[in-house]
């Protein structure tokens, strides 16, 4: 996939739709994937701390969530097709996911707020297995939820521990799966608990 570099981030020249697509043929394949919707302020966070930086570069794909990335795309005439929001690729996912039930982990938010959206995302989705979710209120030295996330099986991994937090967790314990597509997906849960 082709890449346009803005401020040493390789974003992916795809839109929503398509990388939807890609990251479910990942999950039909059993293989794995970390995905970064990075919004400006991640960006200009890899830039400050080389830590973060060297996380958001090992994910596989990094998509520009927000407008001031693709008008930098412009800018640098090496254009970005859209903005990929994280919400409404998650949105996407499931709704894929639904179709093929497939297995999910949610992890991240405050305990009532995870619940909740696990509540509304088995009314919207009735066929997507939940095979789990947690708080993200947590070390993340904590070996014990990424052990039952492993354990969990889940095709798709949502992490909502806010950046630069769900990022470094995601990179962290990557190694240790074999399947699953990972994507840090910031505030969503507290939208769908709403
Ligand atoms: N959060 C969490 N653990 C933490 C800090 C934050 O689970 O240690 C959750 C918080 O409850 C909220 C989300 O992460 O659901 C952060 O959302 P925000 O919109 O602030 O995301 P950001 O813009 O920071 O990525």
């Amino acid at each position: 996939k082709e890449k346009v570099n803005i401020l040493g981030i390789p974003f992916i020249k795809t839109k929503r739709e398509e990388l939807t697509k890609l990251l479910i043929d990942k999950m039909d394949y059993q293989e794995k994937c970390f995905v970064v919707t990075a919004n400006p302020e991640i960006v200009m966070h890899a830039q400050k701390d080389a830590e973060y930086q060297k996380t958001v570069l090992s994910a596989d794909y990094i998509v520009p969530d927000g407008i001031g990335i693709i008008i930098a795309s412009r800018i640098i005439r090496d254009y970005l097709p859209e903005r990929v929001a994280g919400f409404d690729l998650m949105m996407d996912l499931l709704s894929e996911i639904n179709k093929r039930k497939k297995k999910i982990f949610l992890l991240g938010a405050e305990v009532a707020v995870v619940k909740k959206a696990a509540q509304k995302i088995s009314e919207r989705f009735p066929q997507i297995q939940i095979v789990g979710y947690h708080h993200g209120y947590f070390q993340l030295d904590d070996l014990e939820i990424a052990q039952k996330v492993l354990h969990s099986d889940a095709d798709l991994i949502l992490v909502a521990l806010g950046f630069p937090r769900q990022e470094m967790w995601i990179s962290k314990y990557y190694q240790m799966f074999t399947k699953g597509v990972f994507i840090g997906v910031g505030g969503s849960f507290d939208v769908l608990a709403e």
